[in-house]
């Protein structure tokens, strides 16, 4: 079963296998998902590019609404959190006040809980832009997509919107400091577990030189039924092409 669209800005906390405690935000309309990526294993289904180019900035939870929610549950939250994430059902940085919200978070962040860090689970399709980058840099963490190597497996297995370009994302996140690679393989005839583009995305890996590459496989029900999920043996193997490379990684999964 694909996953339900989030009802409001704050969700959560779950216990992470890549973040430990984690409370997601939200930051999307919440009756679309808004993302300009298309991907083929996206656990709320395919996106409608149609929908998504009528959303104007009233449609977005706006600071405020944002501001609530967080300190509410905050006020009265009983358990330590590890992470506060920009996640929800879509791209985040999409939001048209990515930046004042970024800030906002970090605030609230240092006067409720301290002790926990601000991080995004981004597809990477602004990155290019340098304000974003900016933007990114002020949060403690990012974890950023990268499943294809070359611009066709780019194409086929994220369905990008006609305006995100493939170049001007790896030099985007070769720009970025600090930054954690997260990757989803799958095989199959929709798959990008193949050996061209295994080749390629380690040459895109070296050149955006992460700190860590989080690498795993499928966990939930997908829209398209032409891929699968990798084998353990499977994910060691990319693995094993990236320690030779001399790139750290983690598998999950
Ligand atoms: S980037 Fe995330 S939300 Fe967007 S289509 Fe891909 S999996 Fe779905």
């Amino acid at each position: 079963m694909l996953l339900k669209l989030r009802s409001g800005v704050v969700y959560g906390p779950v216990n992470s296998r890549r973040l430990g405690i984690s409370l997601g935000l939200n930051i999307l309309p919440f009756k679309n998902k808004v993302c300009n990526f298309n991907c083929v294993y996206c656990q709320y289904g395919w996106t409608d590019y149609g929908l998504i180019s009528e959303m104007k900035k009233e449609d977005y939870p706006s600071l405020s609404d944002i501001e609530i929610e967080l300190k509410g549950f905050l006020g009265d939250m009983d358990v330590e959190l590890d992470y506060i994430t920009f996640s929800g059902h879509g791209e985040a940085t999409l939001h048209p006040a990515f930046g004042e919200i970024v800030d906002l978070v970090n605030d609230i962040r240092d006067r409720y809980a301290p002790s926990s860090k601000t991080t995004i689970l981004s597809n990477s399709t602004t990155v290019g832009n340098s304000e974003i980058r900016g933007h990114l840099s002020r949060l403690d963490g990012r974890v950023m997509k990268l499943d294809a190597g070359n611009r066709r497996m780019f194409e086929a297995y994220n369905g990008p919107r006609a305006d995100v370009d493939f170049n001007s994302v790896v030099a985007g996140l070769a720009e970025l400091e600090d930054v954690v690679i997260q990757s989803l393989f799958t095989k199959g005839e929709g798959g990008n577990f193949t050996d061209e583009n295994l080749t390629d995305y380690i040459q895109m890996i070296k050149r955006i030189n992460p700190t860590r590459v989080q690498l795993y496989s499928l966990d939930r029900d997908t829209p398209s039924k032409n891929i699968f999920k990798l084998i353990p043996e499977e994910l060691t193997k990319i693995q094993i092409l990236f320690k030779s490379a001399g790139i750290e990684s983690t598998v999950y999964g």
